[in-house]
């Protein structure tokens, strides 16, 4: 890609809207930087796909994760954010100017903000997407409710299987939490409380191998690798997350995760004027009150970065 000068040119732009790009957004616009918040086609992050976030501070009753984002939007919008449906399909980070092509459009900036988050892992098996939201889930919060007084199963092994696991089992009339090894990954506590659940069954190294059901009847069974086939409704997908990071292979600092690397204490990439902030920098604590946070280190670092270091 080259700069042509006949792209649409913004100060900022910022990549993502969950909490760490609506944040970035609130606080670049109260600077005056105009920013330009450019976002795919379902908005808002990982926490739409949540209900009650019971820990974002500030909401001692807890608040819904959409209505949560919703906030932060027309908080950001309120001091100026643009905000767009745009697909970036490509990126050039090498020149001063900073190229993004979304479609037949092209965006330029001088300071770039990436918010991009990260993205649920699948098993990777055909049926897997094909039943997506036909009785397969990566989202317990979201989906368990629809499984009420049904056997459902959890895939996984961290905190994340044992913490829908144990959620699932408000609903479910039995949780089956399948574990490719013979010991759990996830956190004492979190394993002690599946333990200490009568409703969880443990399905030791076993892997799931074939999803069967179809659209039309859901998901009806499991065949597992060591051949026991589980009678289910419903399949939590909860392996862990992928960065989305793929537009930045090559030329931003990835670890072996994919995850971007900023320089220690900052949100400054190894690129001069762009910045990381949210999940797509962050394995270890993925919340969503420490995404806001690195939003608003983006936003200062940036800000700082425009007016003395460019
Ligand atoms: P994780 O810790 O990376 O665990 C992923 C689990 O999925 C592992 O047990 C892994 O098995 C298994 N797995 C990976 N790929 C698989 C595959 N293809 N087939 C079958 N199993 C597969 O991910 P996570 O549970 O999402 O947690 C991520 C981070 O968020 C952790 O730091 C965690 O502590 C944190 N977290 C915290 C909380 C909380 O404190 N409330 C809740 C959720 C997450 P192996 O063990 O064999 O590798």
């Amino acid at each position: 890609m080259r700069y042509n000068g006949q792209m649409e040119h913004h100060k900022v732009i910022i990549l993502g809207s969950g909490p760490a790009g609506l944040t970035a957004a609130v606080y670049a616009s109260r600077a005056s930087l105009n920013p330009l918040l450019l976002h795919g086609p379902l908005p808002g992050g990982q926490l739409t796909t949540t209900t009650d976030v019971e820990n974002y501070p500030g909401f001692p009753e807890g608040i819904m994760g959409p209505d949560l984002m919703i906030a932060m939007e027309n908080q950001a919008k309120r001091f100026g954010t643009i905000i767009k449906t745009e697909v970036v399909t490509e990126v050039s980070l090498s020149q001063s100017k900073k190229i993004l092509k979304a479609g037949s459009k092209e965006y330029s900036c001088d300071a770039l903000i990436i918010a991009t988050g990260a993205s649920a892992k699948l098993i990777g098996l055909p049926e897997e997407k094909e039943l997506m939201g036909y009785g397969v889930s990566t989202c317990a919060t979201c989906d368990g409710a629809f499984f009420r007084g049904k056997p459902m199963a959890v895939v996984g092994g961290g905190d994340s299987a044992c913490e829908e696991a144990s959620f699932l089992t408000k609903f479910g009339s039995k949780v089956y939490l399948i574990h490719r090894r013979d010991e759990l990954r996830a956190s004492k506590i979190m394993q002690d409380r599946v333990f200490k659940n009568e409703k969880i069954e443990m399905v030791w190294n076993a892997t799931v191998t074939k999803i069967n059901g179809s659209k039309e009847s859901g998901v009806k069974s499991l065949t597992l690798s060591n051949g026991r086939e589980l009678e289910v409704e419903a399949l939590f997908v909860a392996i862990g997350h992928t960065p989305n990071t793929s537009l930045f292979k090559g030329s931003l600092d990835l670890d072996e995760n994919g995850y971007i690397v900023p320089k220690t204490g900052s949100t400054h990439t190894n690129i001069e004027g762009v910045f990381a902030c949210g999940d797509v920098q962050d394995h270890v604590y993925r919340q969503a009150i420490t995404a806001a946070g690195s939003g608003c280190m983006a936003a200062i670092d940036a800000e700082r970065w425009l007016a003395h270091g460019a």
